[in-house]
């Protein structure tokens, strides 16, 4: 069996911190670890006009947002290939198929659409349909690149449930046609939702609680001293202090190594002694910041001048995507060909029915 990678994002706003340590850092690891046959990035707008469909110009606009936020991060074109999910066709034949596949009260129960559904206050202005059956339009787009492997966030562990539910079934109805999919999630926990500027449980565009790819150094300073808390009991440098649920050492926990101590803070070998200090008391919170705000700027600043590199040539950025996208169009038709043959509805390559049909016909009209 290949070995097959696919993940994506929806263009609601430019990609953050979030994406970064939940999704993007891994995907570029894997690029280029070369253990893949093939790494498949969608972006998927069609998802994200199901709870924007009033809105078509901001999808439309952070299209180019999402791929320069790809690029920024060391997403290679030569080795993945980025492509929009609304100029493939095979990918909504393939979800009005697997909707057969799935009753409405399963779909009621998936955990992350009912938090979305809050979030977003569906429940009283009432539930988009497409919105209420996106893990559904998930399933096919990962089913459509045969991918085995789907590097996510922890929130996205229900919608690879449900599309390995939906592939069993297929499987079982149809006979062995798709690839049954599993979740790639991070390692660290905190890097599995990593949780907003404001303490909120997750960084999410929806929310506003972001610091960005593209957020420039003021603007991440400004984000990290004004709106992170740390313990609203540690008043005095000399207090004791708690490091859970403290937003900075949250952070600490995502994104420090040893050699960050090496670099900016030798007084301590690594976070555990800078926590322990922190309990203690006589650790400022100026300090922490101070070195959270070092090691952003050491993964934010080579992005920023990739980012400004590829700003600079919006044609080059739009031939990826469109050389990406003709590249899937092949793919996923091959996919939807193979399960409308397994699901024989492929009536039109397959002139062996018009005998079938003539004996059927000579049977009933003996
Ligand atoms: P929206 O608010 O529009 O849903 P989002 O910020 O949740 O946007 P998505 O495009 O839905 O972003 O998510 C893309 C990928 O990034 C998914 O794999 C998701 O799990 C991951 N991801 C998003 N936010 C976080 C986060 N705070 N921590 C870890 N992973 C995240
Ligand atoms: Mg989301």
């Amino acid at each position: 069996m290949k070995n097959i990678i696919l993940t994506g994002d929806r263009p609601t706003g430019r990609l953050h911190l979030g994406h970064y340590v939940g999704s993007l850092k891994r995907r570029v690891e894997l690029q280029n670890s070369g253990l893949y046959d093939e790494i498949n990035i969608l972006i998927a707008d069609d998802q994200a006009l199901t709870d924007n469909a009033d809105n078509p110009d901001k999808i439309r606009d952070n299209i180019i947002n999402v791929v320069l936020d790809y690029l920024s991060v060391g997403i290679d074109p030569e080795k993945t290939t980025i492509c929009v999910q609304s100029a493939l066709p095979a990918l909504h034949a393939l979800t009005f198929y697997y909707l057969n596949l799935v009753t409405t009260a399963r779909l009621s129960r998936n955990p992350t659409v009912k938090a979305e559904i809050q979030m977003r206050g569906f429940a009283d202005e009432g539930l988009p349909a497409g919105f209420f059956t996106y893990p559904v339009s998930q399933a096919a787009d990962i089913t459509a690149f045969d991918a085995n492997v789907v590097p996510v966030g922890e929130d996205q562990l229900p919608m690879l449930e449900q599309a390995r539910e939906i592939v069993e079934k297929f499987n079982k109805i149809y006979g062995e046609t798709l690839v049954l999919p599993k979740a790639m999630i991070p390692e660290n926990e905190t890097q599995r939702r990593l949780p907003g500027v404001d303490g909120k449980a997750k960084m999410s565009k929806s929310l506003g609680n972001c610091i960005y790819l593209s957020d420039d150094a003021k603007t991440v300073k400004k984000q990290i001293n004004g709106k992170m808390f740390t313990d609203p009991q540690h008043l005095q440098i000399s207090d004791p202090g708690h490091t859970e649920g403290n937003v900075v050492f949250t952070y600490l926990d995502a994104f420090c190594t040893n050699a960050h101590f090496a670099e900016f803070l030798p007084d301590y070998a690594n976070l555990e002694e800078m926590k322990e200090h922190y309990r203690r008391g006589g650790l400022g919170d100026g300090t922490c910041k101070k070195f959270l705000i070092s090691i952003l700027e050491e993964t934010l600043s080579p992005i920023r001048a990739e980012r400004a590199r590829w700003e600079s040539d919006i044609d080059a950025v739009y031939d990826i995507l469109r050389a990406g996208t003709s590249k899937a169009v092949e793919t996923t038709n091959a996919t939807l060909a193979r399960v409308r043959k397994a699901m024989r509805i492929n009536y039109f390559e397959d002139r062996s029915i018009i005998r079938q049909w003539e004996n059927l016909l000579k049977q009933t009209n003996v």
